[in-house]
């Protein structure tokens, strides 16, 4: 067991994380990581998940999870899949990339992992998203400027501007944000403080990848009406 140091992967992990290091079984994860590698392969074709060194420092960017059976299981023990923390700019994937993250705690800000890598710093939000109902399986973060620029015109949920990512308080807006707005329905969340940053969430693989493109092909629409016209991004 080991405690990870900060790293600078989409930013820094910001909770306190207890990791047990180690392979997982394959006969138990193989098939959850499969359709997450697809929809993190289609996300890294959008430039939503990826690693570039014009784009946020160079860090690795984006996230895909999944959550692991029996449902529906409890609040802040719903283990989910996770990509690893780092692997943003990976052109290869296996299960050594993905750990899970068996437990978690927003007001403690603690959460406990296994597998060969280190969770995502995304991973606390990850869980409050999974805290919001049994219903919601599914979890993919990526960055998509046309998309979050456009939030406010598609009328995208948002989260405060100055709540930072990865934190207990980012945990509680986004319940905030399932209670008080149409997040539920709509699937599709832009995070006001972390830049191009968007969240889509859903019951299969196919339902919150699909929240994703849907939004995506909006905000694509509304700049051409804005521009009368649209360029390759
Ligand atoms: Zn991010």
């Amino acid at each position: 067991m080991r405690s990870p140091p900060d790293e600078p992967e989409d930013g820094v992990i910001k909770f306190s994380a207890t990791h047990d290091e180690g392979p997982l079984p394959e006969s138990r994860y193989a098939e959850l990581a499969a359709a997450l590698i697809a929809w993190r392969a289609i996300f890294a074709h959008l430039g939503a998940i990826g690693q570039e060194a014009a784009r946020y420092g160079g860090v690795g960017f984006g996230n895909v999870s999944g959550r692991v059976g029996p449902f529906p299981g409890s609040p802040g023990a719903r283990p989910f899949l996770i990509t690893g923390t780092q692997t943003g700019g990976r052109d290869c994937l296996s299960l050594d990339d993905f750990c899970v993250v068996l437990r978690w705690n927003s007001r403690r800000n603690t959460v406990e992992s296994r597998g060969a890598i280190l969770p995502s710093s995304e991973s606390m939000t990850h869980g409050a998203l999974y805290d919001l109902g049994p219903h919601i399986r599914f979890v993919f973060h990526g960055h998509c400027p046309i998309l979050w620029r456009a939030a406010r015109a598609l009328r995208l949920p948002t989260s405060d501007p100055t709540v930072a990512y990865g934190t207990p308080a980012m945990a509680a807006e986004v319940a905030r944000l399932y209670r008080e707005t149409a997040l539920a329905e709509g699937r599709v969340l832009s995070m006001g403080g972390h830049e191009d940053g968007i969240i889509a969430f859903g019951r299969t693989p196919e339902e919150a990848g699909s929240a994703f493109t849907e939004a995506l092909a909006r905000a694509y629409s509304a700049r051409f009406l804005s521009d009368g016209r649209l360029c390759r991004t």
